[in-house]
C-alpha cells in the first residue's frame, strides 16, 4: 500500500514538470483526484485492510492527497504567473502606433452665417429679439393683418396642431410680440426656425430659417430702409454687391418691395446660379402697414417703421456654394466636416 502511494506521488511529480499549461493542469488534476483515480480506488480498499492499520494507511491515503492538492495549486500559481508576464510582454505599448483621433463637433454653416447677421445688425445697433416657435394664428396672421381668406393661411401652406395652434410660417410675430411688450423706439432682428408646408426641391424644405429686422421711431422712412439694406448687402457679401427693389405685395406692409441683390456668383454678367438675369431675390421688405401698428396700440400719426426678412439657409447656399437645401439639413458629417469654422 505505501509503495503504491509513494508511486503515485512520483506519477505526479513527473506528468506536473511536462505540464505546461492550465488545461494540461486540470486534466492532470482530473486523474489524481477524480473518482477513477489511484487515489479513489485505494480509499475504497481501505475496507479490506486489517482494522489495526487502517487508521496508519488512512492518515498516509490523506497525507498523500493534501500534498497532491499542495504541488497542484502550487503549479497552478506557477503557470498564472507565466501567462500573465506573457500577456504583458504582448500589450507592451507600442508608441509609433497611430492614434485614434477624437472627432470634434463643428458648428453648423447655418449657424455660422447667423452669427454673422448678429454681428452687423448688432453692429447697427439692433437688438437680437426670440420668440416660440408654436404661435397662435392671432400672432401669426391675424395681428400682421393678413386676411381670413389669405391662402398662406390654408392647410396646403401651413402646419396646424390638433389643439388649433401653428408652426409659425415666418419670424413676423415676433414683431407683434415685442410691440405689445415696448414703445419706440424699437430696433430689432428676429432670428429663428420657420415653417412651411413646401414639398422638398432644391431651394424649398418644410423648415428653414429666417431672419428679419423691424425699425419703428419717429420719422422712419423708406430711405432708411433702403440704407440699412445696402449697408447690410455690402456687409454680407462684398462692397460691389448692389441691391435694388422692385414693387410687391404684403399684408403687413405698405408699400411693399422684393429686394434682389447682384449675383453673387457673376457680380451681374448673367449665370447659372442667377438664371441668366445677372440678380438675385433676397426676400421681402416694406414700411409696416399702420393698421399693424395700430393693432399694437401705436401712435400711427406719430410713429412709422419699415420690415425686411430672408431666409437664412439661402444667403448660407450663395455663400458656401452649395446646390440644395437638402444638404444643409442631413447632417452628412463630411459636409459639416467640409464646412468647419
Ligand atoms: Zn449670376
Amino acid at each position: 500500500m505505501e509503495a503504491k502511494i509513494k508511486n503515485i506521488k512520483d506519477q505526479l511529480d513527473i506528468q506536473l514538470k511536462k505540464c505546461k499549461t492550465v488545461q494540461e493542469l486540470n486534466e492532470i488534476k482530473v486523474r489524481f483526484f477524480g473518482k477513477k483515480s489511484e487515489l479513489s480506488s485505494l480509499l475504497g480498499k481501505i475496507r479490506e485492510i486489517s482494522p489495526e492499520k487502517r487508521p496508519i494507511i488512512g492518515k498516509l491515503i490523506n497525507d498523500a492527497k493534501q500534498k497532491i492538492g499542495q504541488a497542484i495549486n502550487h503549479k497552478k500559481r506557477e503557470l498564472e504567473d507565466i501567462a500573465y508576464q506573457t500577456s504583458l510582454e504582448k500589450e507592451l505599448l507600442d508608441i509609433t502606433m497611430p492614434a485614434n483621433v477624437p472627432q470634434i463637433g463643428a458648428r453648423h454653416p447655418i449657424y455660422t452665417v447667423q452669427e454673422e447677421l448678429e454681428d452687423i445688425f448688432s453692429y447697427l445697433g439692433f437688438e437680437v429679439a426670440e420668440g416660440p416657435d408654436i404661435e397662435t394664428e392671432y400672432y401669426n396672421f391675424d395681428a400682421l393683418n393678413t386676411p381670413k381668406n389669405h391662402p398662406s393661411r390654408s392647410i396646403r401652406d401651413t402646419f396646424y396642431t390638433k389643439s388649433g395652434a401653428l408652426l409659425r410660417t415666418h419670424t413676423s410675430p415676433v414683431q407683434i410680440r415685442i410691440m405689445e411688450k415696448y414703445q419706440p423706439p424699437i430696433k430689432i432682428v428676429a432670428i429663428g426656425r420657420c415653417y412651411r408646408n413646401d414639398k422638398p426641391d432644391a431651394s424649398h424644405m418644410p423648415v428653414f430659417h429666417q431672419i428679419e429686422a423691424l425699425v419703428v421711431d419717429e420719422g422712419i422712412s423708406f430711405a432708411d430702409l433702403k440704407g440699412t439694406m445696402d449697408y447690410f448687402v455690402k456687409q454680407m457679401f462684398g462692397v460691389n454687391i448692389r441691391s435694388r427693389f422692385r414693387p410687391h405685395f404684403f399684408p403687413f406692409t405698405e408699400p411693399s418691395a422684393e429686394m434682389d441683390i447682384l449675383c453673387v456668383n457673376c457680380k451681374g454678367k448673367g449665370c447659372r446660379v442667377c438664371k441668366g438675369s445677372g440678380w438675385l431675390e433676397l426676400g421681402g421688405a416694406g414700411m409696416v402697414d399702420p393698421s399693424v401698428l395700430e393693432e399694437v396700440g401705436y401712435d400711427t400719426e406719430k410713429f412709422t417703421g419699415f420690415a425686411f426678412g430672408f431666409g437664412i439657409d439661402r444667403i448660407t447656399m450663395l455663400k458656401y456654394n452649395i446646390p440644395y437645401i437638402r444638404i444643409l439639413f442631413q447632417n452628412d458629417l463630411r459636409f459639416l466636416k467640409m464646412h468647419r469654422a
